[in-house]
């Protein structure tokens, strides 16, 4: 606990004038914006990472608990640390180090909030995504912390899709940094896993961010109903057209009253509800958009639908919005918030539910959500001076989370779990589901002195372990009982028993990547399971067997018009999805449509122990937890068997068209970077090598109209720089345009690929040319990847290559070579400090290393 040695010890490291300890700062930072209270023994204002380091060294060294804190506007009680535990505030961490708009990034210091950020994107023309509601006073570290979504979240995702890097301070005061500027980097997704961790793994004090242009143009409508079903309604109509608007935001007549009372929003006072609807992107076609959401909503039972006529009237619109919580105070003294998300097809009935919860408790509530999402937002209204109406509205808001997940859906969808919802976790994930998680948090504070005692329900007394039961609410369909499954977890505990390694599979297409094992393993794999488990074609999502091949999939959501929108790279017809997953494997699509990583929802595995563990659920927005689903996706077979995985889905675009001319690569790059920064939105811009010269090649997806306006500004400006040979073509929407040039790549025995920031792709290129002359590449200037074959390889090439990637801010990795140079080589290249991190985890879910022993980057 906190000594006066130890009070000494963080005025040396901080100053005494940053340093907190008496009653009334106490008190204060007993709060943060939900209903959680706890008195902290100490608070200290570090203001750089090495005082971060220091402080946490002490902290770890004295046994003293800590948690991070950015602006305590967390609904969940995740700033709240009890027991007099230490509150490390980094307010001081407020500048934005550096923007990059060539590189589309930015580096901040974690307590900038959301709005100086987009204050400081706005004059460039572009806009860092996430938008919580609270963007005026939450910090982009908390975030982080949160993995927040915003109104904006339906069409770009949330926080997690946009953070490239991190610094962060591990428990000991150890400083890692983890991604940077360069997409996917080698190793277990461990941003992916820090961001929604709710300071629970550590602190991070430098943030990379993805930075998005803004569109040419923005329609914002009002919709008006009579009655909140019919609302509801027409948010599911909307989205299973294909038309993804950016926003579907809905209030209810009881937030319209308090925000009106607040000041006029132009919201009218007597609908039963508002829906706010935005659509954004080039300006051609996007009026004939509009219109046809306009029809939807009059089919849909809507009263009148106003368009706003300028920023003024937007501004006003999306004023009332973000005030909507804020406004409550015009009716109650406090609420509670949920945030429990559904399919959005169950919105009508969720809402019904909360509604009679609400007259249960005696609680009045008012909504106002992310509809598109399925993510709701009861505010339930007390007098918190009554203790009945406290205990009353605790009640109601746990029955809430109840229904949520009986609804197929999600106890918080972007406020996080923090103290206020761990034990509703049980509802959703099993024991065992649950002691996983908690042990990657150990993995990485093995102390267990960040945030402890958050996130995951606490054991009961005596016992380290939660018992292994079943979720008591959430029914996942699949599991042990889908075929296959018992037959792979027979097999896992076999080889294991007898000491095998074990090499886990699809069809075995990526059998060749990764470093070699240090072992001769058996081979165990997911073919049998094939099973489509759940097709929700409405929802837009399917659940399948991992065995399942990828063109199967197509072929099956085809059949309605769908598509998963991956094309990984060296595919093969047998290719499994569960392989794609394990691989993380993406094409250049992954500018648009992003990658595998962000269209999961969720995934069951066979663990080292031939356990069956969840993870995520089957909702677009999903919070609930550390985030496993990303830790798995990329986890090559280390981790265990992906058995089933639950995708989001789209509809299919209505035409697929190529821009292609032919140049130098310089002037291909240069036509890129214009193209990149036009108000188009190209799904791809990539250079392939053709007979010594390079040909630019351009794809728009999309509505056919838009697509071909897009390729004749394309070829405009491939014009104007003077490539030649321009020409346009369609091309088919799951194979898209590349297969050609993977299989020319395929044909060598070497084949390098690297990501580095994407301004820096041509010459990272260049430099490797010089270094060992590719046969074959493709150079994608959306993601900054390079894909190079080479017909030999030394290892000084293959480092020289390396100093190359990092030097452009990123990494690289050999996805084919031969036995030989595995032998002797890092295939993932050079050592990166976030890789002792993926041992460790890999260290706490497979203890003895059974699954693919040595094929970890940085080899074990
Ligand atoms: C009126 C209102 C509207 C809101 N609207 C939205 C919304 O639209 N969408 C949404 O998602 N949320 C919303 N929220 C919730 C909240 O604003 C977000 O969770 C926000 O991201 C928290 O940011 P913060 O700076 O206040 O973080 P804090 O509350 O200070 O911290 C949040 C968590 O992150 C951890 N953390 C903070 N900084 C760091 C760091 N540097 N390193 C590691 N961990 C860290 C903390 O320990 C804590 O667990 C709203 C809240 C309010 C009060």
């Amino acid at each position: 606990m906190i000594t006066e040695t130890f009070v000494q010890k963080m005025e040396e490291i901080v100053g005494a004038s940053y340093v907190r300890k008496t009653g009334a700062d106490l008190e204060l930072y007993s709060y943060d914006a939900s209903l959680v209270t706890g008195r902290p023994g100490l608070i200290v204002f570090p203001a750089t990472t090495e005082e971060v380091s220091k402080v946490l060294k002490a902290a770890h060294d004295h046994g003293v608990p800590s948690v991070a804190r950015g602006f305590a506007t967390n609904l969940s009680g995740g700033t709240i640390i009890s027991d007099g535990g230490l509150v490390i505030s980094l307010s001081r961490f407020d500048e934005i180090l550096g923007i990059y708009p060539e590189s589309r990034y930015a580096v901040v210091q974690t307590g900038v909030t959301n709005l100086e950020l987009q204050d400081a994107l706005s004059p460039l023309g572009l806009f860092y995504a996430p938008d919580p509601a609270s963007q005026k006073v939450s910090t982009i570290g908390g975030n982080v912390g949160e993995n927040s979504g915003g109104p904006r979240c339906l069409k770009y995702g949330v926080t997690s899709n946009h953070i490239l890097g991190m610094q962060m301070v591990m428990a000991d005061g150890e400083v890692v940094e983890i991604g940077g500027p360069a997409f996917d980097p080698p190793g277990y997704d461990v941003r992916g896993l820090v961001v929604g961790s709710e300071g629970c793994v550590g602190i991070v004090t430098e943030i990379t961010v993805r930075i998005t242009p803004k569109t040419e143009s923005v329609i914002t409508m009002l919709a008006v109903y009579d009655a909140i079903s019919d609302a509801a309604k027409t948010v599911s109509e909307i989205i299973s057209t294909g038309i993804v608007p950016n926003t579907l935001e809905m209030m209810d007549n009881t937030i319209i009253q308090a925000v009106e009372k607040g000041g006029p929003c132009g919201y009218p006072t007597d609908a039963a509800a508002v829906l706010i609807i935005e659509v954004e992107g080039v300006a051609v076609g996007l009026k004939e958009q509009a219109e046809k959401i306009r029809e939807i909503c009059m089919a849909t039972g809507c009263r009148d639908v106003k368009t706003a006529k300028n920023q003024a009237e937007r501004d006003l619109l999306w004023k009332g919005r973000r005030g909507a919580f804020g406004a409550i105070c015009n009716l109650s003294p406090n609420y509670l918030v949920n945030d429990g998300c559904v399919l959005r097809t169950k919105l009508p009935e969720a809402l019904e539910r909360v509604k009679a919860i609400s007259d249960q408790y005696g609680c009045p509530v008012g909504n106002v959500f992310h509809a598109g999402d399925g993510n709701l937002h009861p505010l339930l209204m007390f007098d918190s001076r009554n203790e009945a109406e406290v205990e009353q509205v605790h009640k109601a808001g746990w029955d809430i989370m109840a229904v949520c997940a009986e609804l197929g859906g999600t106890i918080s969808g972007e406020h996080g779990i923090g103290h206020e919802k761990q034990d509703a976790m049980s509802m959703v994930f099993s024991g065992h589901d649950l002691n996983t998680q908690q042990n990657v948090k150990l993995a990485l504070d093995p102390s267990d002195l960040m945030n402890p005692g958050k996130i995951i329900p606490l054991p009961p007394e005596g016992s380290d372990r939660l018992p292994d039961q079943e979720p008591t609410i959430l029914k996942r369909p699949g599991g042990k009982d889908a075929t296959g499954v018992s037959e792979a977890i027979e097999a896992i505990k076999q080889a294991k028993n007898e000491n095998r390694a074990i090499r886990l599979a699809g069809s075995g297409s990526y059998n060749g990547m990764g470093n070699a094992l240090t072992a001769e393993p058996v081979s165990i794999n997911s073919l049998q399971m094939k099973e489509i488990i759940e097709y929700d074609t409405e929802n837009q999502f399917i659940t399948v067997g991992a065995g399942m091949s990828l063109m199967e999939l197509q072929e099956k959501l085809a059949e309605n018009n769908q598509w998963l929108p991956i094309r990984p790279p060296f595919c093969k017809p047998e290719s499994t999805t569960g392989g794609i997953v394990a691989m993380a494997a993406v094409g250049p699509e992954r500018s648009s449509y992003g990658a595998p990583r962000d269209m999961l929802l969720g995934l069951q595995y066979i663990d080292s122990n031939g356990q069956m563990v969840s993870t995520g659920g089957k909702v677009v927005k999903n919070v609930a937890g550390y985030d496993m689903t990303r830790l798995l996706t990329g986890s090559a077979g280390t981790l265990g068997l992906i058995t089933e995985a639950s995708w989001k889905i789209a509809t299919r675009p209505e035409a697929c068209q190529l821009a292609s001319a032919v140049g130098s690569l310089e002037a291909c790059a240069t036509v890129a970077a214009e193209v990149i920064a036009s108000n188009l939105l190209p799904n791809s811009v990539t250079a392939v090598q053709q007979n010594g010269d390079w040909q630019l090649m351009v794809g728009f997806e999309g509505i056919a109209g838009v697509v071909s306006y897009q390729i004749e500004q394309c070829l405009g400006l491939m014009s104007k720089a003077g490539l030649k040979d321009g020409a346009h073509r369609d091309y088919p929407v799951v194979e898209g345009c590349f297969t050609e040039i993977y299989a020319t790549l395929e044909q060598q025995p070497f084949v390098a690929q690297s990501e580095v920031a994407l301004g820096k792709v041509s010459q990272a290129y260049q430099k490797i040319e010089k270094i060992c002359s590719p046969e074959a590449a493709l150079i994608d200037f959306g993601c900054g990847r390079i894909f190079a074959s080479f017909s030999s390889l030394d290892t000084t090439q293959w480092d020289n290559m390396n100093n190359v990637f990092s030097g452009a801010q990123g990494h690289g990795k050999l996805l084919k070579s031969t036995d030989d140079f595995r032998k002797g080589n890092d295939v993932y290249g050079l050592k990166k400090s976030e890789w002792q991190l993926t041992h460790m985890i890999k260290s706490a879910l497979d203890p003895e290393g059974v699954f693919s022993p040595g094929a970890l980057p940085g080899r074990a």
